[in-house]
């Protein structure tokens, strides 16, 4: 340290003991000491290097609650969370591994602004799903369609929810998600201004983004995600469940 800057350094001290004691002079030296020794920050990298987003959007999916939770916890939180929904009687068992550990029927989702959006199908879900379900409703579907099509969304066309039946109506297959009240099928997004986005062929250039952006998003939201493309099953509407796939039960299916 040259003198000039030394004896600087010292008045600086002198001062400061002056004004806030010794106890808040030794803070301010070891601070300033952290800012001298950081390092300068690399120049920002060209754009073209930055590595692509991960797919899966910014707000973390809840985690779904545990089959079997107490009904009434779940319930309460749904409905906390302002979904309309009611617990439903456990549906006959119609075959083996059919079985709704919480049913409850989702009949609306409530929006931040107080708007509904309605489920046509009323489906009956295990509840641990409907909170993803309306969770993604009310952070993706919905101020998606807003942003993007600038209307509001007022209903999302949608499948009964529980079935008793094997994947893809194929005897012999496991057992659908469906059967355990952990699926969904959507089959369009009804809009105020009348327009109706269909899962299985959008209408203009701003639907066909729309229904990818939500498409995407599920992917992140859901473990399964199905749609047209994916296979004959899922031409005309797209399946969304919570099952897990493989050993560490971590593999998504997106297609
Ligand atoms: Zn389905």
């Amino acid at each position: 340290m040259t003198e000039p800057v030394r004896k600087a350094s010292q008045r600086e001290q002198a001062r400061a003991i002056l004004i806030v004691g010794a106890l808040a002079l030794r803070a301010a030296a070891s601070c300033d000491a952290a800012v001298a020794e950081a390092p300068p920050l690399p120049p920002p990298r060209p754009a073209d290097l930055i590595p692509a987003p991960e797919p899966k959007p910014a707000l973390q999916p809840p985690a779904p609650a545990a089959p079997g939770a107490a009904a009434p916890t779940c319930l309460s939180r749904l409905v906390a969370e302002g979904a309309h929904a009611e617990a439903a009687p456990a549906p006959a068992p119609a075959g083996e591994g059919c079985k709704v550990e919480t049913p409850i029927r989702l009949s609306s989702v409530t929006l931040a602004d107080g708007d509904l959006v309605k489920l046509t199908g009323e489906p009956l879900l295990d509840c641990g799903f409907a909170l993803v379900v309306a969770d993604y409703v009310r952070l993706i579907v919905a101020p998606l369609g807003e942003a993007m099509l600038r209307a509001k969304i007022t209903a999302i066309e949608t499948g009964p929810g529980y079935e008793c039946r094997s994947r893809d109506h194929i005897a012999g297959e496991k057992i659908s998600a469906h059967a355990k009240g952990l699926a969904l099928d959507i089959f369009a997004v009804d809009f105020a201004d009348r327009r109706r986005v269909a899962v299985e062929r959008q209408g203009g250039v701003d639907e066909q983004s729309y229904f990818r952006a939500m498409r995407s998003a599920a992917c992140g939201w859901f473990t399964t995600v199905l749609g047209p493309g994916a296979d004959a099953f899922h031409a005309n509407h797209m399946h969304l469940d919570i099952e897990s796939h493989g050993p560490s039960g971590s593999y998504r299916i997106c297609e």
